[in-house]
């Protein structure tokens, strides 16, 4: 009896446990196991954004080689397992390696990484029309935007494919882009004149319908749009039945979710990686459980095929440099007025938008001499990977920066009595649109990041504009560069 009594309380406490451990121990069971019997199938997303040709493995992260070695070693990653592979666009523009072969580098190892599809974003215009063609007729993966109309004939152009069917492990995904309507402003304009890029919400009203009839089962989007556009469009995108939105642009960490659906973005430069495990009931179109996270680019073994491809493009890259890109009479003395105003008036050159450009003259290392003129020249005349970012400031607040740092060089103005180049005063509760390099923002002795908490990224290296415009003048013995410099002081 006693015994029996001893049994029956050690089989209760036993349920007890069960219930209590299954309880307790809910919240680590990640997922549910998939059960094929009611058509449960497991899909990985793998998404990055703003890639900007950051192939090469840095100090701190593992480049394009390392997160394959990561997908592999942490996320089981197989080519023909239930992966699905994302960029949220901004391929390239970016280090040397990327930006010379105008993407053609990056295109070749994201093709090695077999992504299924890439956002349109505003960089991929940066090479023209023309450039953004040759990359899709390179990559082995569509090129998304539903949101990009023709202003001729009001379609999409043929260079975007509003969604994708893909299917993987049997479940049938609608992959739909968007790109940041924004691009007019953030790439050259002149390069995407042809086109409207129109409001998200229509886009997705439009589209997402068509990618259903196509069969798409689950609904994801692919964004080159930031975070706060993404919330903004939550509501729209509950009621067409979206699961996952990925976003781009604004080179931010994400790893949100909002009634129901996944928001995520990786940060940028390939730093790092975000993920959407799901599980999906194909007989009844839903999504059964779902965990995401955003894993940095640190620790993965680099994968040997990609680590080739890069190899390859950085020989290429060293050869590059010694192409002749220009020709000067006299040495270009580095603290020259001439030095100073070529650096900062090629930025305004090569991005109009802004009234005003500002770096400091510690970032100019070398001397152009005298002679022709080699890529190799200006990296070493300019050798940081520094990029250029706008910051919409003040009158008061430009006066207040260029108090601050004495080295300050500056385009578009004149420190001298604070004037534009058309010689109208600065407006001290005027906001102007001013490019200075994201090494300058993260330093302490200025208030840049006091005055904009947030710039915009251009993603433009800052020796790039100095690059494009000496080219762009063609100068030779006969027609040197130095009858095109301005020595007047600012
Ligand atoms: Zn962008």
């Amino acid at each position: 009896m006693k015994s029996k009594t001893i049994k029956r309380v050690t089989k209760l406490n036993f349920l007890f446990f069960l219930i209590f451990f299954t309880i307790s121990c809910k919240k680590n069971i990640p997922l549910n196991p998939p059960d094929p019997s009611k058509n449960f199938r497991n899909l990985t997303i793998l998404y990055t954004n703003d890639e900007h040709g950051w192939m090469e493995a840095t100090t701190t992260h593992g480049g394009a080689a390392g997160m394959v070695g990561l997908w592999k070693e942490k996320e089981g990653y197989t080519e023909s397992g239930p992966y699905l592979i994302l960029s949220g666009g901004d391929m390239w523009t970016g280090p040397a390696i990327s930006t010379w072969t105008h993407g053609e580098a990056m295109a070749q190892v994201m093709n090695a990484m077999d992504y299924s599809a890439a956002a349109i974003g505003n960089h991929e215009f940066d090479f023209k029309v023309e450039g953004l063609m040759e990359r899709l007729e390179q990559s082995e993966f569509p090129f998304l935007s539903a949101n990009i109309k023709s202003k001729t004939t009001g379609e999409i152009p043929d260079f975007a494919m509003p969604y994708l069917i893909k299917e993987v492990n049997d479940i049938k995904i609608g992959i739909i882009g968007l790109t940041t309507t924004t691009t007019p402003l953030s790439t050259f304009p002149d390069h995407v004149k042809d086109f409207d890029f129109i409001n998200y919400a229509d886009a997705l009203q439009e589209v997402v319908p068509k990618a259903k009839q196509d069969g798409a089962e689950l609904l994801v989007i692919t964004g080159h749009i930031c975070a706060g556009e993404i919330r903004a469009l939550i509501p729209i995108a509950k009621e067409l039945g979206i699961s996952v939105i990925g976003g781009g642009h604004c080179h931010r960490v994400v790893n949100d979710s909002l009634n129901g659906i996944a928001i995520i973005e990786s940060g940028s430069y390939m730093q790092g990686y975000a993920k959407v495990e799901l599980v999906f009931d194909t007989a009844g179109d839903t999504v059964v459980s779902k965990k995401q996270d955003v894993v940095e680019n640190i620790g993965g073994s680099p994968d040997p095929e990609i680590s080739t491809i890069v190899t390859y493009w950085q020989g290429q890259t060293n050869a590059t440099l010694s192409e002749v890109i220009g020709y000067a009479k006299a040495e270009i003395n580095r603290h020259s007025n001439g030095m100073h105003n070529m650096v900062t008036d090629s930025w305004l050159f090569a991005y109009p938008a802004a009234d005003i450009s500002c770096t400091n003259a510690g970032g100019i290392r070398q001397s152009i001499p005298a002679g022709d003129i080699t890529l190799g020249t200006i990296v070493g005349v300019l050798p940081f990977e520094n990029n250029i970012i706008e910051l919409e400031l003040t009158g008061t607040e430009i006066k207040d920066v260029t108090d601050d740092m004495h080295d300050l060089i500056v385009g578009g103005m004149t420190k001298n009595g604070f004037k534009l180049d058309d010689g109208t005063p600065l407006e001290d509760n005027k906001t102007y649109r001013v490019l200075t390099t994201d090494y300058l923002y993260a330093r302490s002795d200025n208030n840049f990041s006091l005055y904009d908490t947030d710039p915009y990224y251009t993603s433009i290296l800052y020796r790039q504009p100095t690059i494009d415009w000496i080219k762009s003048l063609n100068t030779s013995a006969a027609n040197p560069l130095d009858q095109y410099l301005d020595h007047t002081p600012r």
